[in-house]
């Protein structure tokens, strides 16, 4: 398909959408926007950056009914930050066409007392998280029994044990008839039957069979002793100096001893994770949006939906603990139609397990290895090696040889063990 005017786009809209170079529907798009417009429940799964938000939020704003001041949809979302882009993408499309589109933000942890002020201007859209959600539904702020439709955007995390009963709370105060839609790049089976118990006759989009990475990430893998990891992120970044780039961590309460150790050696870095306030969140957020800082470390709180642009490498200091994290992490690059790459910092044991998530998602897996503060294919750094006649140990000399000081850099790297 060509373009949005098929699919009975507002002429405004494609007018803003053209500004903003959205011309050409994408897959997810072409397939969902009219199941949604007929009023069908649609659950729909497409590989990140893939441009899931419009495919809902398009076919939604055609059924504002602006007579109404009332709230007429939902959308269910994960995270604070999340909530806060599907706000910016309505608030754009509402600012810069003449369409009266209002939506406000309800997240949890944050004064109730502003929200309710916020909720008497009746939104046509309330974006948050499902338990403030609820709870403004039940003191009756939000007006469950106009919302038309329902959207639980990354819904196999929205339809986890954690947050299952909530959603369910959530969607059993609106009319029987209201529309649920719902979206996810991975999405497992436990979601699908729950997704599929929860709507009538749901009608299934899948653009993909399974998980998938989008093809245009390189996934890179550098292979070095678990103590080396920072060592290793810092040569990439010194190497690379990405104009944007994440750095995933497991465990929450390593980020700020990281990020600390990270800014002592100079880089431009922040971190974010789940227990830090949102203020602090958002000025992070912003921070790295305005490429005040280019390296946020992160834990898996960003991996979900966020829609930064130009975030050119994701660093996995800790592999992903499962293969949809795998997915969700690397998607925050290659969004749209740009490319991007994924680099796995990791020890030996963890080989086998990243080789696992390569093959069950079929994606080419390259070994690297930095040289001289270069990143080159570990064949090529032991072929040069070997050439010098030094000893053939495949791995670990030619980046013994690489973390040895240089000469006017020896001072910097005098800082180098972590
Ligand atoms: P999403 O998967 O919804 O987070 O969207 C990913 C990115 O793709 C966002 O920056 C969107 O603005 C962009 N996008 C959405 N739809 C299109 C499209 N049809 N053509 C080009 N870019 C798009």
């Amino acid at each position: 398909m060509e373009n949005f005017l098929e699919l009975n786009i507002n002429a405004e809209i494609i007018k803003v959408l053209e500004e903003l170079k959205i011309t050409k529907p994408t897959l997810i798009q072409e397939l969902s926007i009219p199941k949604i417009s007929e009023n069908m429940n649609v659950i729909m799964q497409s590989e990140t950056g893939s441009g899931k938000t419009l495919a809902y939020l398009l076919p939604l704003i055609e059924r504002i009914d602006y007579e109404k001041r009332e709230n007429q949809f939902i959308v269910l979302v994960p995270t604070h930050e999340l909530a806060l882009q599907v706000n910016e993408v309505l608030s754009t499309l509402g600012d810069k066409s003449s369409l009266n589109i209002k939506s406000t933000v309800i997240m949890g942890d944050v004064n109730i007392k502003r929200q309710v002020e916020k909720l008497k201007e009746k939104p046509q859209f309330v974006i948050g998280s499902p338990g403030r959600i609820l709870e403004l539904i039940k003191m009756k702020k939000i007006s469950a029994h106009t919302v038309k439709t329902i959207v639980i955007d990354e819904c196999d995390k929205l339809l986890d044990k954690n947050n299952l009963n909530i959603v369910k709370d959530v969607i059993k105060t609106t009319l029987r008839d209201r529309q649920l839609v719902m979206t996810s790049a991975t999405l497992t089976e436990e979601a699908l039957s729950i997704g599929e118990s929860l709507m009538k006759s749901p009608k299934i989009i899948k653009c993909n069979d399974d998980s998938t990475i989008n093809p245009n990430i390189n996934n890179l893998y550098i292979v070095c002793d678990r103590r080396d990891k920072i060592l290793i992120l810092r040569k990439l970044m010194a190497s690379i100096n990405p104009r944007k780039a994440i750095a995933f961590i497991n465990k929450s309460d390593e980020i700020e001893i990281l990020t600390t150790k990270l800014k002592y050696h100079g880089l431009k870095v922040d971190g974010i994770h789940g227990s830090f306030v949102k203020n602090q969140r958002q000025k992070t957020m912003l921070d790295f949006k305005s490429e005040r800082i280019n390296l946020l470390v992160s834990s898996d709180l960003s991996a979900r939906g966020l829609d930064i642009e130009d975030v050119t490498h994701i660093f996995n200091v800790d592999l992903p603990e499962d293969i949809n994290t795998y997915v969700h992490r690397s998607g925050r690059t290659a969004r749209g139609d740009k490319s991007g790459t994924v680099i796995s910092i990791i020890s030996p044991k963890e080989i086998a397990q990243l080789k696992a998530y390569s093959k069950k998602l079929n994606f080419n897996l390259t070994e690297k290895t930095i040289s001289h503060g270069n990143i080159e294919d570990v064949a090529v750094v032991v072929k040069n090696y070997k050439k010098s006649n030094a000893p053939s140990d495949k791995r670990s000399k030619p980046s013994e040889k690489s973390s040895k000081p240089r000469k006017n850099t020896a001072k910097k790297d005098k800082r180098d063990k972590r």
